[in-house]
């Protein structure tokens, strides 16, 4: 293991409906992107695994692009094992459609979807030997009492807390509130700050504990 290796995973995930149509989420995979060319500048090797997004792909790092959760986990599971350090900023979609169709669904009188759970990728690589591992929250209530309970379920070093309020989009540009809970129970509250410097932030915490 390469204490230099980081595995980062950024973007939403979409999961087809019908050729056309397909389920997925706000995310826009800046956290991921910024955390990535970061930590190529801060001399690791980086591996960023990303859902569909509209962001240019950085420079001098590996680069997987995948499209729904299933893919992602098989990705993560595939590179996990020469990282020393894990990022999930991804945002996976928790649920896909049942059955997804060959051929355009017509519109005829509505249509009802039947959901399944995917995978949850922390959950499924929680015994693989790794130093450390980052997971991120988003909530839109209890946001630090819910965050808490995903760090441990989730086996995680780090979560990093966003919530979702009138005063605070943590979707997209400009600054935002965000909480880093660490599994020895630290808790650090940030106030408006950008992507950039919450990447930074990230990176500063990994290196404190880890390096
Ligand atoms: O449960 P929730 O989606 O809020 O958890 C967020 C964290 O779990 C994120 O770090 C996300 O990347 C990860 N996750 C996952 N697999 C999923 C859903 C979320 O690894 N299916």
């Amino acid at each position: 293991m390469n204490m230099k290796n980081l595995l980062i995973t950024a973007g939403p995930t979409r999961e087809a409906i019908d050729p056309i149509r397909f389920l997925s989420n706000r995310s826009t995979g800046e956290i991921g992107y910024e955390l990535a060319k970061k930590a190529e500048k801060r001399g690791y090797n980086v591996t960023l695994i990303s859902g569909p997004t509209a962001l240019k792909r950085p420079d001098k790092i590996k680069f997987i692009v995948v499209e729904t959760a299933k893919e992602m986990l098989i990705a993560v599971k595939k590179h996990i094992k020469k990282a020393s350090c894990l990022i999930m900023s991804a945002a996976v979609a928790d649920f896909r459609p049942k059955t997804s169709c060959k051929s355009k669904i017509k519109k005829g009188k509505g249509l009802n979807l039947e959901l399944v759970k995917n995978p949850d990728i922390l959950t499924s690589i929680k015994k693989t030997k790794i130093k450390y591992k980052v997971g991120f929250a988003l909530e839109s209530d209890n946001s630090i009492k819910n965050a808490k309970e995903k760090l441990k379920k989730k086996g995680l070093d780090l979560i990093i807390v966003n919530a979702i309020t009138k005063n605070n989009d943590p979707f997209g540009k400009g600054k935002k509130e965000i909480s880093f809970l660490s599994k020895d129970g630290t808790e650090k509250k940030y106030k408006k700050k950008d992507k950039k410097e919450i990447a930074s932030a990230i990176l500063d915490t990994i290196e404190t504990n880890v390096l």
